[in-house]
């Protein structure tokens, strides 16, 4: 099996070498990251400056690519040079939850995102928790998912997305098959004054996670387990589309 590894957090970030780690059991594994961490960059492409790619060795003997990219130029830049059409695509791991509706803010989503649009098999995996010590139980699903993936391939235009809850191993409830959750944000802006007197603005936000109806990825988590959703790359909202056809869009004026 030839992977890609990627992720949001950059090169140096160890989630990303637990993930490495793990999947060479299953052949070989190249890394293409970005330099720096690129967190919440969503799906954004670089369109308007130069793409540099270099080799980068770690101090612990591993090498890996990076760019100077965000986590969707990376793929990029893996499936259609560095790597080639790879048999999978692997996003992580990720310090910090991917769950909800903020999976378009993240880097670390969008990067399997985008492999799903070049037909390759992909799937991202977080920790759901800002400060992570073991990425050993993540590792372990990574690697099981793959296997899996292996076997039974993904249907066309679908993704996994993966969160593990920060426990150890014998503490993880299960897996959970999931649905995307709700999780909205309460004061999402806060302003201040800098040390000149001109305001600024800092983006923050209480989670309000709420626990609706059905098996979703916030209430998997919440209660332990880990989290695989599928997600699909069409967004649309066919319930919509009937009454939407009946407004009145085409009157002139
Ligand atoms: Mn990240």
């Amino acid at each position: 099996m030839k992977v890609l590894a990627t992720n949001d957090d950059g090169i140096y970030a160890d989630g990303l070498w637990a993930l490495r780690d793990a999947l060479s059991a299953l052949g070989e594994v190249i890394v293409v990251a970005p330099d720096r961490p690129r967190s919440a960059s969503g799906h954004a492409i670089t369109l308007h400056k130069p793409l540099r790619v270099r080799e980068v060795s770690l101090t612990n003997g591993e090498w890996g690519y990076c760019t100077n990219g965000t986590p969707s130029d990376c793929v990029v830049l893996g499936i259609v040079d560095i790597v080639g059409k790879p048999d999978l695509v692997v996003s992580g791991i990720n310090v910090g939850a991917n769950l909800g509706e903020d999976l378009t803010y993240s880097g670390t989503v969008c990067a399997a995102m985008e492999a799903a649009l070049f037909e390759v098999p992909a799937f991202s995996i977080s920790i759901t928790s800002d400060e992570v010590e073991d990425f050993g139980p993540a590792a372990e699903v990574a690697l099981r998912l793959a296997e899996e993936i292996g076997k039974h391939g993904l249907p066309p235009d679908t993704f996994l997305n993966v969160n593990v809850p920060p426990l150890p191993r014998e503490k993880v409830a299960g897996i959970a098959v999931t649905t995307q959750g709700r999780r909205r944000y309460q004061s999402r802006l806060e302003k201040r004054l800098d040390p000149r007197g001109k305001e600024y603005y800092w983006l923050k936000g209480d989670l309000e996670d709420a626990l609706d109806a059905g098996d979703t990825d916030v209430k998997a988590v919440a209660r332990g387990f880990v989290s695989v959703t599928p997600i699909h790359l069409d967004l649309t909202d066919y319930g919509f589309i009937d009454a939407l056809k009946g407004w009145d869009l085409f009157r002139s004026r």
